[in-house]
């Protein structure tokens, strides 16, 4: 399926096509502090095509991740997990918000007290979320 998404200021426009419709929450530390909140991701999404790249800032949130925003609205762009060679898009960001299912949650150890999905999903902790990437 392609679906479109752009920021909040239109300045960067992306279009891809996503494989599935599921998405993961992530609850690390990291991901609330970026985006004030749990990050609702999806991550089987291939650009096909982005427009207003020199909008787009690239800010290396740790030695294997870096974080995608517009510099001139600050909309949250990506997680690009950099050993896979992979991007993880917001599913905010896209025009097509029906037909996905949150069905992973990760770091759910790091989740605080104060919130909690309903969603039944397979969770990990971070441990169990390191250990999965190092198997491939
Ligand atoms: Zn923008
Ligand atoms: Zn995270």
């Amino acid at each position: 399926m392609e679906t479109n998404g752009k920021c909040l200021c239109g300045a960067v426009e992306l279009v891809v096509e996503i494989a599935n419709t599921e998405i993961a929450a992530c609850h690390c530390s990291m991901c609330r502090k970026w985006s004030g909140g749990p990050m609702l991701a999806i991550d089987s999404a291939e650009i096909k095509t982005i427009s207003g790249e020199s909008h787009i800032s690239r800010f290396d949130s740790s030695e294997w991740a870096q974080r995608g925003f517009c510099s001139q609205c600050g909309t949250h762009l990506f997680y690009f997990l950099k050993p896979a060679n992979h991007y993880h898009f917001p599913i905010g960001l896209f025009d097509t918000q029906a037909d996905f299912n949150m069905t992973h949650q990760i770091f759910i150890d790091e989740k605080p007290g104060y919130y909690s999905f309903s969603n039944e999903t397979q969770n990990m902790t971070g441990a169990e979320v390191f250990a999965h990437f190092q198997e491939q």
